[in-house]
């Protein structure tokens, strides 16, 4: 039977926490009566350094419930990373990872044990609509997921941080050295059996939302920056064409000057070098941009692959 463990990150979220856990405690009750899911398996909330009751709430949890566990941050480090330590600590054969304000609809986590079940490594949870979202939130989300995939980030369109894990692809991921994490940016790049499972996603079911605008906005840049250098490569591009722009105005300015003869003096020793040097420093700068890129992959350290399967020879000595 596989064990499942259930990573929840909550920040600040003790009005909702009691209600997270008695409905995560019928699940796991029905998946066990199932068949699905070993008695061993867990719900590990992470506290991410909340400043209100939230991990005193957890360690009572924890002893109404027997399958509670509970793990504090030091510090508030983020929902990224709260969500990372919680993956790297928790046990379990297979990891599903869900928000605590239960905006992801629970029914999934079956389908995602049955994909599991099926040979999947990573099931993605993927929204069916973003109906529940406010006009601004969903034009801006949908958007971004756009312009990811435009500027080459491999992303799930409207997969957010629901899904279920295979061990071996946590422990794929658990050689991503990155300081900078964007959980689904990586996700992608280990590989395996993937598949993908649809829910209607609903309002919080407490509190307020834990990500005001300011950390949306740096969750988002951090999916740029961490995964593209598209745009060092966009000032390159950039040199380029006001380079060439400026061969015409070098054009010009001599047509102006020696034909048409209306220059100013002093005019085209002014125009000239401007244009020019724009051009040129742009390119330079692109250039720079280039190799910063490559270090700056290079410093990350990711690990360039993972062995998903191997077949043994019977008997490799015979041949020789
Ligand atoms: N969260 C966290 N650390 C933070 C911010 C949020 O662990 O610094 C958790 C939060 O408790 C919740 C999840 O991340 O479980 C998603 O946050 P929220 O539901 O507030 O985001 P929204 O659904 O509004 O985008
Ligand atoms: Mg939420």
């Amino acid at each position: 039977m596989h064990t499942l463990g259930i990573v929840v990150p909550c920040y600040n979220e003790e009005a909702a926490l009691p209600e997270t856990a008695r409905r995560l405690s019928l699940l796991l009750e029905d998946m066990q009566n199932k068949g699905k899911i070993g008695a061993d398996s867990r719900v590990y909330f992470v506290d991410d350094g909340s400043s209100d009751a939230t991990w005193q709430i957890i360690c009572g949890l924890s002893e109404t419930y027997p399958f509670v566990r509970g793990m504090k941050l030091s510090r508030n480090q983020g929902h990224q990373s709260a969500l990372l330590a919680g993956l790297m600590h928790a046990r379990g054969d297979c990891l599903i990872s869900i928000d605590a304000d239960l905006q992801d609809d629970l029914a999934a986590i079956e389908s995602m044990l049955d994909a599991y079940a099926a040979g999947a490594d990573i099931v993605y949870g993927v929204r069916k609509s973003r109906k529940s979202d406010a006009f601004f939130k969903r034009w801006t989300a949908e958007w971004y997921y756009r312009i990811l995939a435009a500027m080459g980030v491999e992303v799930v369109f409207n997969h957010a941080d629901y899904r279920l894990m295979s061990r071996r692809s946590v422990d794929a991921l658990r050689e991503f050295g990155e300081v900078n994490l964007f959980l689904r940016g990586i996700i992608p790049k280990l590989g395996f059996n993937t598949a993908t499972v649809y829910y209607d996603r609903s309002e919080r079911i407490a509190g307020e939302s834990k990500y005001p605008l300011r950390k949306m906005l740096a969750l988002a840049l951090q999916g740029v920056t961490s995964f593209s250098v598209f745009p060092l490569r966009v000032i390159t591009f950039l040199g380029f064409l006001i380079s060439a722009i400026s061969l015409l105005v070098v054009g010009w300015v001599l047509w102006v000057r020696f034909v048409a003869g209306e220059a100013v003096p002093g005019w085209s020793s002014i125009v000239l070098p401007m244009s020019l040097l724009g051009g040129i420093q742009l390119l330079s700068l692109g250039v720079i941009g280039e190799y910063l890129g490559k270090i700056y992959m290079e410093t990350k350290q990711r690990p360039r692959y993972f062995i998903q399967e191997v077949v043994a020879r019977d008997n490799p000595e015979s041949e020789e």
